[in-house]
């Protein structure tokens, strides 16, 4: 059955949106479903890549429709490197549901009748027919793939009982072929991981079969080792980890707990009423840092604000980047420690805090720093990347500790205090825009235009996928609209949106059927609601 759910009103408006509907005993769907949520991930997943392919197969360049702007376009939301929930294909009980696009061909007002047909009548069925049906489905590549993804959730399940924040099995693959290119790195220069003998642990896949890997324990682990020898990689990949991966992407066994995020400074970001003062105490002019605001945020205090954030969402491990990171937020040595002395430095700087918040939030740290050793005083692992080898240099570390004290001093004055949960005002999710009500939409992987306000995400870096941007545009207006109560907090009233979203699927984010939203955490929707200009805090609950 193909219904049209929406009809464009000329050739470079936005393409129209299709929407197949094909029944299970028809598709090519076998022994892989079950009722199991993952292997239905798995299963769309890979049925969004069939179509995909067939799109391209079906419709090659030579044979696309020549109108304007969009005429002739088929297009599905597929995904790239990750595996991520989709609304593009959706398997229910009695059938499977495809949403694509088509832009129907025309040349300026003039509709090209004979090319529409050709599209709507031989084109998609084509596309179904090789995407869809029974015969035409790879089933062994099917099972590949649902295996992938139900391994991966096999995996990350075993990481709490085992007191993991992340698991690297060997073999994995985790440089990409480059800065804009996510796919992996090959050629003879690849060097596969293999764990150091200390932090190797054994982990189960979903058939029993184990798998060896390095564990990241839970408290404080140091990633250390010279330029360019792989210590972003790891960490990246770590941050990645929180979704599974497609076949052959290298990074299949690599998996975080969900509650992993990973911080960076950000100068220039809207904070709004945040208590930074576990990092950072009176500030010039006595401005409140118990509610911080600051339309322009320095780099040390963005960064204090995106740690107290995570963890009043419930963050369980940070990671941490040196590269992405204010100096003067993660150390200050005994040297400028004696020029600038405390009553002139508003900053406790990380290192006096890392311990504690593994201690009173249960919050661990996976951190890159590769400058700095006065921070082997407080950490429980110290991993050494060496040509792209890990190893452990912990006992090594500590005896360095303990030969060459830093002489610094610690700077906390309070210990840590608990986190507050910040209750939005419901009036700053105006999302309309001129004559419109709702305006909200997505620029690429980064922006979103929600009414008249832009939010800016660039520094948001376990994002993937622009689906996901827009998905976070539509979710803030949902939140505003049907989540956000007077007196409760941002994190208790996300969290029932995001456990509704989980049961009652993507679709229910908004009101009519549209194929490209992806699913976020509720980490990534409150740091977009947290940098959005116009937020203003009621109170704390
Ligand atoms: P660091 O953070 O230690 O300075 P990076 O993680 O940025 O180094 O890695 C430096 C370069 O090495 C990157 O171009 C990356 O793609 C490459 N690289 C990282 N890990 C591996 C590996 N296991 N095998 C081959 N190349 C790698
Ligand atoms: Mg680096």
């Amino acid at each position: 059955v193909l219904h049209v759910d929406h009809v464009q009103g000329d050739p470079f408006a936005a393409p129209s949106r299709l929407c197949v509907e094909v029944d299970r005993r028809h598709a090519g769907l076998s022994a892989a479903v079950d009722p199991d949520d993952s292997a239905r991930l798995g299963l769309e997943d890979f049925l969004g890549r069939s179509f995909a392919r067939a799109i391209r197969r079906v419709v090659a360049p030579r044979r696309r429709s020549r109108g304007m702007g969009n005429s002739g376009l088929v297009e599905i939301d597929a995904g790239g490197q990750e595996v991520l929930e989709r609304t593009a294909v959706v398997v229910f009980d009695e059938a499977v549901e495809i949403r694509f696009v088509v832009g129907l061909p025309a040349r300026g007002r003039t509709v090209l009748g004979h090319q529409a047909a050709r599209m709507l009548l031989e084109q998609v069925p084509q596309i179904v027919q090789q995407s869809l049906l029974a015969r035409a489905v790879d089933q062994q590549a099917l099972a590949l793939h649902v295996r992938t993804v139900v391994d991966w959730t096999a995996l990350r399940g075993q990481l709490r009982p085992h007191g993991l924040v992340a698991f690297v099995a060997d073999g994995a693959v985790l440089p990409r072929r480059s800065g804009v290119d996510p796919q992996p790195l090959t050629g003879e220069s690849v060097v596969p991981c293999c764990s150091p003998p200390e932090l190797a642990v054994e982990l189960e896949l979903a058939n029993g079969h184990s798998v060896r890997g390095m564990g990241i324990p839970d408290g404080v682990s140091l990633i250390v080792g010279g330029g360019f020898h792989g210590k972003s990689t790891l960490l990246d990949a770590l941050a990645l980890g929180i979704y599974p991966h497609i076949p052959g992407d290298g990074r299949e066994r690599v998996v975080a707990r969900d509650g992993v995020v990973k911080v960076r400074a950000e100068d220039g970001r809207r904070v709004a009423a945040v208590d930074i003062s576990p990092f950072i105490t009176d500030l010039p002019h006595s401005r409140d840092v118990r509610r911080f605001h600051s339309d322009d945020a320095s780099g040390s205090t963005s960064q204090a604000a995106n740690i107290v954030e995570a963890l009043e969402m419930g963050a369980d491990a940070l990671l941490i980047d040196e590269d992405t990171s204010a100096t003067n937020f993660m150390v200050r040595d005994r040297r400028m420690q004696q020029l600038v002395t405390k009553d002139q430095e508003p900053i406790v700087p990380f290192i006096d805090r890392v311990r504690g918040l593994h201690a009173v939030h249960r919050c661990s740290t996976v951190m890159v720093v590769g400058g700095c050793g006065d921070y082997f005083d407080v950490a429980d692992r110290v991993i050494q990347m060496d040509q792209y080898q890990a190893t452990d240099v912990t006992i090594r570390a500590a005896q360095i500790a303990r030969q060459h004290p830093s002489g610094r001093a610690d700077e906390t004055r309070l210990p840590l205090a608990s986190i507050v949960s910040r209750v939005p005002d419901p009036r700053s999710f105006d999302p309309s825009k001129g004559r419109r009500d709702v305006k909200i939409g997505a620029r690429g992987l980064r922006e979103i235009l929600f009414g008249e306000t832009v939010l800016e995400l660039g520094a948001l870096e376990q994002m993937v996928d622009p689906s996901q941007t827009r998905a976070i545009g539509e979710l803030i207006h949902l939140y505003a609209t049907e989540y956000l109560n007077r007196g409760e907090g941002l994190r208790s009233s996300l969290e029932r949106m995001m456990s509704d979203l989980q049961s009652e699927g993507l679709d229910v984010a908004t009101s009519h059927r549209v194929g490209n939203l992806a699913l976020v955490r509720s980490f990534e929707v409150a740091a977009a609601i947290n940098r959005m200009r116009t937020l203003s805090i009621e109170g704390q609950s």
